[in-house]
């Protein structure tokens, strides 16, 4: 089966690529086959990841997957929460997000900066597919005062893992790709998708 990722985060691609390379699929990038940005309009993850799937399957005439992620702070409400690529404004830059992050917290003591990062992923096997494969996956941590390490992109180095000890930037790829987020989303699917593929 050819699949099309609809992610345009180089970050996200390079992982999701890496995760998915064992299966039966050719999996080609939405940017690789032209296909443009789509307004991400909805109020929740999941909304928008069916947005970008059906955009990417009505453009490209293949099945889709797409993911949406994002940093969720409890002290903040939940933010940067569906507006974690373009917290301190567009372009996405991870530089200007980690330091209002950093700022939004200043005054939190460091009980309270628990977070979590959250992906949803949804498969959508044409434009009009009325039974997406949807899966999710969350990651605990907390967020530090100062960054620490550089693997990796996004809020990374501000991401402590306390059963490891060790911030996502820290951490190897591999290590990450065993225990994100988006590694618990993927292994659903790839279960989910070895059910219903040969
Ligand atoms: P989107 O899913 O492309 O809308 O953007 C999600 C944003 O959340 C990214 O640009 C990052 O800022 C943040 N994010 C999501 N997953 C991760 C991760 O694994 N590490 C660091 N930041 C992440």
């Amino acid at each position: 089966m050819k699949l099309v990722l609809a992610s345009h985060n180089a970050g996200k691609l390079k992982e999701m690529q890496a995760m998915l390379a064992d299966l039966p699929l050719r999996i080609v990038s939405a940017g690789e086959l032209g296909v443009g940005d789509v307004p991400e309009t909805g109020l929740t993850f999941v909304e928008n990841a069916l947005i970008k799937a059906r955009h990417t399957c009505a453009a490209t005439g293949l099945p889709a997957l797409a993911d949406d992620s994002g940093l969720i702070v409890d002290a903040l409400g939940g933010a940067p929460g569906l507006y974690s690529a373009r917290y301190a404004g567009s372009p996405t830059n991870d530089a200007a997000n980690n330091a209002k992050l950093l700022e939004a917290l200043c005054d939190v003591p460091a009980e309270r900066r628990t977070a979590r990062f959250y992906a949803v992923l949804v498969l959508l096997r044409h434009a009009e597919d009325p039974q997406p494969l949807i899966c999710e996956g969350s990651w605990e941590g907390v967020i530090l005062r100062e960054p620490r390490g550089s693997n990796g992109f996004g809020y990374n180095p501000l991401f402590l893992d306390p059963v490891h000890g060790l911030t996502a930037a820290e951490m190897a790829p591999a290590q990450k790709n065993a225990i994100s987020h988006r590694a618990l989303a993927l292994r659903q699917l790839k279960q989910r998708l070895s059910a219903i593929t040969p």
